[in-house]
Parts: structure tokens; C-alpha cells; sequence
């Protein structure tokens, strides 16, 4: 009688969070070890259009978009899946996967349809703007040049000021630039394949390019393995290494050293490192350095041709490469930007 009992509590308790399951509006589906579908609960029927009969069948002959595939197949948790590409493609969809108990996997999805189209709204509101005032500011700008080249009457007055409107139209096409490249990065979250990005061909031209900047005022010393590529996108990664470089010998005074390393870590990922004997960042500060516009000195910025929008770029770009900006620093000290691609990123030529 006892053990009647305890069935029927567990029988009672399961049929509870089954009916639970049933009212979350996500789609809920769990996968053994091999991928094949044990439950799902009432929302799956919607979005997936799965039926009772397909419990125990692979969820890779029910989705099969590529996208969705490669996910499965080598999905993190740090990262989501986000698409057009199920149920007509007319919503957008969130897919996580999570693994529990022994290697099953609870794959849950989202309707964000609304989210992201609010999301799209802001991206394209930035995007136009910042396209629309391209032009304009392109044609001041050359007047303003003629203006500063062409001698003449005006110039004896005049020219600090031009000087200084020339300088401030530069600011303002460069905010504009990096605007567009944020909003270009947002855009492209569905569309991207990645490939495989020769990274020490990259840092080879970077190292020319920091030395350059820094005009002799600092030393280098880059440590690049060689062969060691990753999978990603090239353009929006040189973006990332050129930034942090940049801001290495923007906020590193005359006589320091810039050390940039390029190397494989502890679990076969590939790592990216600039350590700077710079100005250093207090704390308080650092984990706000990658919003939008967020800079400690806006003065110490702006005279180095800072826009402040360059380690949101940074860490938008990372997040599309599963990777992340860890920062260290000392104030007076140095500091150390870091980020790391894990194993599966990892491409040897
Ligand atoms: P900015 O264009 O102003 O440099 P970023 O987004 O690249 O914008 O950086 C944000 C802020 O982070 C900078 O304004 C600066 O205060 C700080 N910062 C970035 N890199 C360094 C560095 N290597 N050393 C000290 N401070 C830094």
C-alpha cells in the first residue's frame, strides 16, 4: 500500500509539471544523447509542427536549416541561435540549447519576433541617419579644406577657426564611420558565414600599421603563432585587433612597451592579448568601457581621435565569435585587454 501510494504521488507530481510545461509559451523540446526527441511539450506542436508520432525520432530530420545543424552540433551556451528560418519564416525565433542529465539536451525556443523587430527599428534609425549625414558633412568638409589650401584675405583672420572646423567635421566623420560599422554588425547577425581568418597575416600588417601610429614613441614587441587561424568573420576581426592595438598606443605615453601576443591557450582555444605599460584605468570604470559612447578622459579621447564607440564595436564583434573582453588594469600601470576563441573556432592553415 505504501509503495501504491508513493506511485501515485509521483505519478500526480509528474502529471503537475507535465500540464506546467504545457502552458509555457516557448517551444520545449527534450533530446537524448542522440539527438532523438523524448518530450516536448504543447507549444513544439505550433512551432515545430511536431506530432506524437515523432517522439523518438532525430531532431535533425525535423530542423533541418544548416544554421540550425551546425548549432546542434557544436552549440555553447554563452550563445543562441537566432533565425528566420522556422515555421514559414514569417517570426523570428531564439534557439538555446542546454545540456542536463548525461548528455541530454533540452533545446528551448523563443518567439523574439517582436523584439527584434523593435531592435531592427533602432538599428535602421541609426544606420539611415548616420548614411544621411554623410553626404552633407562630405561637402563641408571640402569646402572647408579649400577654404584652409586656398591662400587669400579670409586666411589671416580666419584660418584657426577653418582649421578647427576641419578638425571637428574629421571627429564627426569618424563617429559616423564607427555608427555605421555598429550598425552593419547588428545587421548582419542572421546573414554571415564565417571563414577561416589567417589572423598572423593580419598582425603582421597591424604591427606595421601600430608602428606607424606611434611614430617611434613606443616600443613593440608582437609574439604571433604562426598557423594559427580561426574561423570568423576578417574585416570585423581586424576591426577588433586594430582597436585594441590602437588604444594601446593612444593611451600609452612616449617610452612605453606595447606587447601583443597571438597564442594558443591552456584548452586549445586561440587567445588575443595587448598588455600596454599605459595610463592605466581604475576599476570603478572598467566594466562600463564597452558601452556606447562610455569613455573615462572624453578629453584624453577626443585629442587622440578617440570617438568612444571603438570597444563597442570590440565587444559586439567578439559575442558574434563567441568570445568575450577580459580587461585588467593598473592605474598608472598598464593595462591588458585579452579576448579568447574557443577550440571549435580554431583553424590551422
Ligand atoms: P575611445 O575612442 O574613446 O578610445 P574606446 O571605446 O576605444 O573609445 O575606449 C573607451 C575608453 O576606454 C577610452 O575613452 C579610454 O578611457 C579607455 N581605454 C581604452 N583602451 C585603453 C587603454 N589601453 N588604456 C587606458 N584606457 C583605455
Amino acid at each position: 500500500r505504501a509503495l501504491e501510494t508513493h506511485a501515485d504521488i509521483q505519478l500526480y507530481k509528474s502529471e503537475q509539471f507535465k500540464a506546467a510545461s504545457m502552458l509555457i509559451p516557448d517551444a520545449i523540446v527534450s533530446l537524448d544523447q542522440k539527438n532523438r526527441i523524448e518530450w516536448f511539450n504543447a507549444s513544439s506542436k505550433n512551432v515545430l509542427k511536431l506530432r506524437r508520432q515523432d517522439t523518438g525520432s532525430s531532431i535533425e530530420t525535423l530542423i533541418r536549416f544548416p544554421e540550425f545543424i551546425k548549432y546542434l552540433k557544436d552549440y555553447d551556451v554563452s550563445n543562441s541561435l537566432i533565425t528566420h528560418s522556422l515555421n514559414g519564416g514569417a517570426r523570428v525565433y531564439n534557439l538555446e540549447i542546454f545540456e542536463y542529465y548525461e548528455n541530454h539536451k533540452l533545446l528551448i525556443i523563443k518567439d523574439i519576433t517582436e523584439l527584434y523587430n523593435l531592435a531592427q527599428v533602432r538599428r535602421d534609425f541609426i544606420a539611415n541617419a548616420s548614411h544621411e549625414l554623410r553626404t552633407p558633412l562630405t561637402v563641408l568638409k571640402g569646402y572647408l579644406e579649400a577654404m584652409v589650401d586656398t591662400p587669400g584675405a579670409h586666411q589671416e583672420m580666419w584660418l584657426p577657426a577653418l582649421k578647427n572646423m576641419e578638425d571637428q567635421s574629421s571627429r564627426i566623420q569618424l563617429i559616423i564611420e564607427d555608427l555605421l560599422t555598429l550598425s552593419k554588425m547588428e545587421s548582419e547577425t542572421l546573414a554571415m558565414r564565417d571563414e577561416v581568418v589567417l589572423v598572423p597575416e593580419l598582425l603582421k600588417k597591424l604591427q606595421q600599421d601600430a608602428e606607424q601610429l606611434s611614430q617611434g614613441q613606443h616600443r613593440f614587441e608582437f609574439s604571433i603563432e604562426a598557423d594559427l587561424c580561426i574561423l570568423g568573420f576578417k574585416e570585423p576581426l581586424k576591426s577588433v585587433f586594430t582597436n585594441l592595438v590602437t588604444n594601446a598606443v593612444r593611451y600609452t605615453p612616449e617610452g612605453g612597451l606595447i606587447k601583443v601576443t597571438w597564442s594558443t591557450d591552456a584548452n586549445q582555444g586561440a587567445c588575443f592579448q595587448v598588455q600596454d605599460s599605459g595610463i592605466g584605468i581604475e576599476a570603478e570604470h572598467i566594466p562600463r568601457l564597452t558601452e556606447r559612447f562610455y569613455r573615462v578622459d572624453s578629453a584624453r579621447s577626443r585629442a587622440t581621435g578617440g570617438t568612444g564607440l571603438g570597444l563597442a564595436i570590440v565587444k559586439h564583434i567578439l559575442e558574434r565569435h563567441s568570445s568575450e573582453l577580459q580587461i585588467e588594469s593598473q592605474v598608472g600601470k598598464g593595462s591588458l585587454f585579452k579576448c579568447c576563441f574557443p577550440a571549435r573556432k580554431v583553424a590551422c592553415e
